[in-house]
């Protein structure tokens, strides 16, 4: 598999390890580690032209879901990395206590990182109507437009949940890609609206559980 996108969600400067969190020294073991397999960083502009290509080359995209506020301190890391990740936020969470503000989400984006929606407030796509749908992907879009005056292009479905009316909606919405979870499919212009992710702050953020996790991603 080419292309690997990881999703992380809380980063914490101690050892503790907790549900969906990875501590500063496992997340940056972490990119050691992707790095020796040979996967150079790549951003999210390179990732939607490369959809399109024959042979897309073997790259791995750093991204972040939930807009969580200690997702700052990976900063200075992915700078020494030269990485460019994508942050996809709830956008009813910014400014709240926890997650990221509007200044630093500017902060982010004036790093060279992306932005994308990650929804207004969470919810499971597939159990909407389609108005509230509508709703979650298009408000959502125009406050994170409104802060980074950025064009905002990629979705992640929350809980990586989607099905044939979140992908039209998402497209309908003037989205251009949208990212899933394990549901999710293989890096292809047709699966621009599904396109696979493997978590690392899931239940376990050991580096021991991020070498399976790594080693299941370049299997399949
Ligand atoms: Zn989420």
């Amino acid at each position: 598999m080419p292309t690997l996108t990881f999703y992380y969600h809380n980063i914490i400067s101690g050892d503790h390890i907790g549900k969906s969190a990875i501590s500063l020294k496992n997340f940056t073991k972490s990119l050691d580690f992707i790095r020796r397999f040979g996967y150079s960083f790549t951003d999210l502009g390179s990732i939607i032209n490369s959809l399109k290509l024959e042979k897309i080359p073997k790259q791995c995209l750093i991204t972040f879901d939930d807009g969580y506020e200690n997702n700052i301190t990976a900063l200075p890391i992915l700078h020494e990395y030269g990485i460019k990740a994508v942050f996809f936020l709830i956008s009813s969470k910014i400014n709240k206590e926890g997650f990221l503000s509007a200044k630093q989400i500017n902060e982010i984006i004036s790093e060279g990182h992306s932005v994308g929606s990650h929804t207004s407030t969470h919810p499971e796509l597939t159990s909407l109507d389609p108005v509230k749908l509508k709703a979650e992907l298009l408000d959502s879009k125009k406050e994170l437009e409104d802060i980074t005056g950025h064009e905002i292009t990629s979705l992640a479905y929350p809980k990586g949940l989607y099905n044939a009316k979140s992908v039209e909606a998402a497209e309908t919405c003037g989205y251009v890609t949208a990212f899933s979870t394990k549901h999710g499919e293989p890096y292809k212009w047709e699966n621009r609206f599904r396109l696979k992710r493997y978590p690392v702050s899931g239940r376990d953020s050991s580096i021991k559980m991020f070498f399976k996790i790594f080693r299941r991603a370049i299997t399949q």
